[in-house]
Parts: structure tokens; C-alpha cells; sequence
């Protein structure tokens, strides 16, 4: 046997399983195609919102999602501290819309199930504290007292290197081929080599699919998600302590914002997505101009102190499942395979929580954490 465990992408959640595993005892082996960190897939573009009073993709799942989104809370903590790294900035978060409508209204419901600290802006406070926003008549602003942002690229790094730190073995730049069970044991080929181990996380982000013969090839695709940057008349009012990230449903447009980082320009983007990716070893990284006309007219209509012409433009992706909700657990019909995968647009608050997961199904054969509906039997 080559190790107890192999961790089958090292991006996002493969780093947080990775890291987990490590710290419990087992001996693991990570594959990543590209290198630690990379922007190639679900991971870049230099910021990712974090908040706790979440609303969860499926229907009435709202009450195990937001102790999922509070367990990441103390993960991300517990990584800050094992590695002295700054991953998540708390600043609060913004959720802007109209309150009798499903966005805002199901963000209310799990702030008052779970007594989330929060405070709710409208009319003239909400002019007055968060000047940058323009509102419609009958718009509210929550903020979500725990919430802020995170440094994706950073993040992958340090979870990979704590759990190297902690014995495990990463090899970059190696292209899983396939998976095969034998017997008691799995067989992975990577650069044409062979290794064998008890057991396998699948967390290949858009390429999973691949890896899951005995699921429908739609269950998770990989879709184009752009992100833009804008240039601001007055950047300080853009700075962390003044401006937290938000996220918005104005108009039929979804859209959210990160404070400006590096002191320059302001990420406002789409929730929307730019299309279906046929494969994701090429992907168009270009966005066309007319494709840039919904979030531009966003910018100028909501944030006027905004320049509404993007001065940086990326495209990145992520696996989406059919019901938009993630597939955590063990394959069907592969034993000893598991997925932690089709995170949809929204994983990366929850990454180190889900590395418990994957770490506590692997060890433990089961977790504390509800999350029968996430199962990958229901596809
Ligand atoms: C632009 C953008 C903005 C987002 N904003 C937010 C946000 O604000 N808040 C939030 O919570 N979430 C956000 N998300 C979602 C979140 O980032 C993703 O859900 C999460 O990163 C998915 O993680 P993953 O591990 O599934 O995929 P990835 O991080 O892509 O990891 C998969 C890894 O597997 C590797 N791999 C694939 N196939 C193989 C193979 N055969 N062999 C070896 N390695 C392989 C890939 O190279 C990759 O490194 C955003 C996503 C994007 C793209």
C-alpha cells in the first residue's frame, strides 16, 4: 500500500480533507494536476465571501447548513492559528434586497433560527452607514455580524502545506488517470504510474464527473464563472472597514461585491454564470463585451461611486450539481470511494468543514454533521 487514504485533486476541498487526514493520523497522498494554489479551476480570483447566515441551495435545509457554515468558522480559525496565516478577514456582510422576496427572506428565517448576530439597515440609516449602496423603495440591508472574506489561493496553499507539515505527501503537477478497485484495496493510476490505497476522496472540483461512471454524466458540470473589477472615483470608501462584501438580488440581478484588497479596484460580479463548459481541460477564458452589459449596468444603477467599465476581467469555474447542492459521501456501488464535490457556486466558506467530513467518514465511517441530503445515491 502506497498510503491509507488518496485525495484525488488538491484544490479546495482535496487541501481541507488533506489537512484533516494529516492531523488525525492517516498516511495520505494527494494528486493535483497543476500546481498548489493555482486560478485554473474553482479556486482564483482573490477573494471568496464568507457569512453564517447562509441560505442553503435545496429547500428546508437551511437548519443543517448554517452549523456547517459555523463549524468552517472555527476551522478557518484553527488553520490561521496552526499556521500563522491571515486566510478570513471578518468585516460583516451585507445582504441587500427586498425582505418579502426568497433571498432576504430566507436569510431573516435562519438569523432568527439560529440567533445569528445581525442588523438590519433601511431608509435613511442605511443611506447614512453604507453610503455606497444605492437602494430601491422597499430594500433592506442585513448584515451579518460574521461574515467577511477569504483569500482563496492562500487558503489551498496553507491547508496543503500544514498537511504536508503533518506527513502527508502531495504530487503536483500529476494527472490522475483512473480508479479501479481490486479486491480490498483501490488502484489509481497517475502519469502513468500505479498506486494503491484502502481508500479514495474524489474532490476534482469541475473534472469529477470523470470519476463517476455510475452517475448521470449531467450530475455535476462544469460551468464559466466570470468575475470583474472596477475602478472607484473616491477608492477609500471602498476599504474593508468601510465597505463589507455583499451580496444582492435587485431587479432580477444577482450580484455581489468584495471590498478593494489591494486598494485599487472594487470586484462587483455576477451570481449568474457565463454558460456550460463541454470540457474543462479548455476552457474560453474570454467574456464578450455584451456578456459584461448586465454587470455593468448593475454597477452604475446600484454603486455610483463605482467607474462602470471593468478594468480587470477573469474567468474561472466550478462544478454545479443538477439541484445546486454539493455530493458528499460515498459513491454508490464504489466501495471505500468517496466525493466531496459539486459545490455550485457557493463551497468555499464551508471548505474546512468539509475536510472534517471527508476526514470523519474516512476514520470514523460516519460525522456528526446531518447531511443525508447532500448524499451522492440521490442522483
Ligand atoms: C469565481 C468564483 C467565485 C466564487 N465565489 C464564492 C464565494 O464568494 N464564496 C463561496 O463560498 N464560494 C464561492 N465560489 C465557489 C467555490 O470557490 C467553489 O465551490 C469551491 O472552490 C469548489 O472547490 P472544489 O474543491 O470542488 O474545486 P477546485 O478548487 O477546483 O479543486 C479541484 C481540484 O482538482 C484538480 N483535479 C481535477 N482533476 C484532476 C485529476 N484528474 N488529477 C489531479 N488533479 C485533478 C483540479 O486541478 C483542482 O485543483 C466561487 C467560485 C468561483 C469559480
Amino acid at each position: 500500500m502506497d498510503a491509507d487514504v488518496a485525495v484525488i485533486g488538491v484544490g479546495t476541498m482535496g487541501s481541507m480533507v488533506m489537512w484533516q487526514l494529516a492531523k488525525r493520523g492517516a498516511s495520505v497522498i494527494g494528486f493535483e494536476q497543476f500546481g498548489i494554489g493555482h486560478d485554473r479551476s474553482a479556486a482564483g480570483g482573490e477573494s471568496r465571501l464568507f457569512r453564517t447566515a447562509g441560505y442553503a441551495p435545496l429547500k428546508n435545509t437551511n437548519s443543517l447548513f448554517v452549523p456547517i457554515l459555523l463549524e468552517s468558522y472555527n476551522l478557518w480559525r484553527e488553520l490561521e492559528k496552526e499556521t500563522g496565516e491571515d486566510l478570513l478577514t471578518i468585516n460583516g456582510g451585507l445582504m441587500i434586497g427586498n425582505p418579502n422576496e426568497d433571498f432576504v427572506g430566507n436569510i431573516l428565517t435562519a438569523i432568527n433560527e439560529f440567533q445569528l448576530d445581525h442588523k438590519i439597515f433601511e431608509g435613511e440609516s442605511a443611506k447614512r452607514r453604507f453610503p455606497q449602496h444605492r437602494l430601491l423603495d422597499g430594500e433592506v440591508m442585513v448584515l451579518d455580524k460574521l461574515a467577511g472574506y477569504i483569500r482563496p489561493e492562500l487558503s489551498v496553499v496553507t491547508a496543503s502545506r500544514r498537511a504536508e507539515e503533518l506527513g502527508a505527501v502531495i504530487h503536483r503537477n500529476t494527472c490522475v488517470e483512473e480508479i479501479e478497485q481490486e479486491n480490498e484495496r483501490v488502484r489509481i493510476k497517475a502519469n502513468g504510474k500505479n498506486y494503491y490505497v484502502s481508500k479514495v476522496v474524489i474532490s476534482a472540483g469541475p473534472w469529477t464527473g470523470k470519476f463517476l461512471p455510475n452517475v448521470k454524466k449531467s450530475v455535476i458540470t462544469p460551468k464559466k464563472i466570470g468575475m470583474t473589477w472596477y475602478p472607484s472615483k473616491n477608492i477609500s470608501l471602498f476599504k474593508p472597514d468601510r465597505f463589507p462584501g455583499f451580496m444582492r438580488i435587485s431587479n432580477g440581478i444577482n450580484f455581489f461585491g468584495v471590498p478593494t484588497l489591494e486598494g485599487s479596484m472594487v470586484k462587483v460580479a455576477l451570481n449568474t454564470l457565463y454558460g456550460d463548459i463541454e470540457d474543462p481541460d479548455h476552457v474560453d477564458k474570454n467574456i464578450r463585451m455584451d456578456e459584461l452589459e448586465t454587470i455593468n449596468s448593475a454597477v452604475k444603477s446600484f454603486l455610483p461611486d463605482l467607474i462602470p467599465e471593468p478594468i480587470r476581467v477573469s474567468v474561472h469555474m466550478d462544478g454545479y450539481t443538477d439541484d445546486n447542492d454539493s455530493m458528499v459521501g460515498e459513491v454508490p456501488g464504489m466501495k471505500n470511494v468517496f466525493v466531496i464535490s459539486g459545490f455550485s457556486g457557493g463551497g468555499f466558506k464551508m471548505a474546512p468543514a468539509m475536510g472534517k467530513i471527508g476526514a470523519d467518514l474516512i476514520i470514523d465511517g460516519k460525522t456528526n454533521h446531518n447531511i443525508e441530503h447532500l448524499s451522492p445515491a440521490r442522483f
